[in-house]
């Protein structure tokens, strides 16, 4: 079993001997490396069980480290960078050679992010290289927002998991890029596309239905538990199953359904808060997952703010 604590210090010297440390972040907790070593990179593919061909994002302590690994950073995007880093927003930019390869899986552009939890923070500061870091879940698993989450999938293959708490945004971060002067968003994520148009007026949000390899967080399926998901209208879809006979947990937006017993639903959040129902998604479903029903009932949120990544996340676990 991997060791909980934290120590950023052991940490660090952990990651200088080029071994891998799992680290919270305000999105989900990471998987981190030397991302400028690429046996440590390789390390991360391994561990993760990841294909070489979905890239890495690489972790800077702030927006004044990013000239060092990339070989512009246009006007569009600094804004953006201005705006929300630290925080849950990964910005795609042309790398330099000092980038291994592998991080990008052979991509011209580096995705680079400065998260904003203080451990990690501090670990970045106490390092002199930038941290890889994909989620730290086996490839195509729901992504762990507890230090416990990582213990229970990962704690045999890494050495030391940094403890930050239960993840604060509980989504991955959202990525854009730019092309031909047009900002996309290639993938959804803890940051609202709203809050990004804010800053820069509209984005053109890729089609999130394609298994596109350029980003392949886009899979999909993935973020998926290993009990199959259902989404739909709740209550018809127990209605159905009911009749079918079939054993099933629900995972619903705000309303809950009082004859279904504690250990086989979750309500993300009862307010109807986007932000609770985020920090409650993967949580719920690893939940859900071990409730030992042979099906996951779950809705879709109305289609606003985070309700569009939380959306984004449900069919993909979905999707087979
Ligand atoms: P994860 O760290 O597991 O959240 O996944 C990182 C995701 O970032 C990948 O699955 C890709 O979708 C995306 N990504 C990373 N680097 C690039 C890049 N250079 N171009 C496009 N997408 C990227
Ligand atoms: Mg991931």
């Amino acid at each position: 079993m991997a060791e909980i604590g934290i120590d950023i210090h052991k940490a660090s010297a952990i990651l200088q001997a080029g071994n891998l440390v799992a680290i919270p972040t305000e999105t989900v907790y990471g998987l981190a490396g030397n991302a400028l070593d690429p046996v440590a990179v390789t390390k991360i593919f391994e561990t993760k069980n990841r294909p070489s061909f979905d890239p890495l994002i690489v972790h800077v302590a702030g927006v004044d480290q990013v000239a060092r690994y990339t070989r512009e950073f246009p006007e569009e995007l600094r804004k953006l960078a201005v705006a929300f880093w630290p925080g849950p927003l990964t910005l795609l930019l042309p790398k330099k050679d000092i980038v291994p390869d592998l991080v990008t899986s052979g991509l011209d552009t580096v995705a680079v992010r400065v998260p904003s939890h203080p451990v990690t923070s501090a670990l970045l500061q106490a390092v002199d290289f930038p941290l890889a870091a994909p989620s730290a879940n086996p490839f195509g698993y729901i992504s762990p927002t507890q230090a416990v989450h990582v213990q229970d999938q990962l704690g045999e293959k890494i050495a030391y998991i940094l403890d930050g708490g239960d993840c604060s945004v509980g989504l991955e971060s959202t990525i854009v890029g730019l092309e031909h002067g047009q900002l996309i968003v290639y993938r959804l994520g803890g940051l609202s596309v709203s809050a990004i148009e804010e800053v820069v007026g509209p984005v053109l949000i890729l089609p999130q239905s394609s298994s596109n390899p350029k980003s392949p967080g886009m899979l999909k399926s993935h973020y998926a538990p290993r009990t199959p998901v259902v989404l739909g209208d709740l209550d018809q879809l127990m209605e159905n199953y009911r009749q079918k006979g079939e054993e099933f947990a629900i995972l619903s937006f705000s309303k809950d359904y009082d004859e279904i017993g504690k250990e086989k639903k979750v309500v993300l959040s009862p307010q109807g808060d986007f932000g609770e129902a985020a920090r409650n998604l993967f949580s719920g479903m690893r939940f859900l997952d071990k409730a030992g029903v042979s099906v996951i009932l779950a809705e879709e949120l109305p289609e606003k703010h985070l309700g569009k990544a939380i959306n984004d996340r449900l069919r993909r676990a979905a999707a087979k």
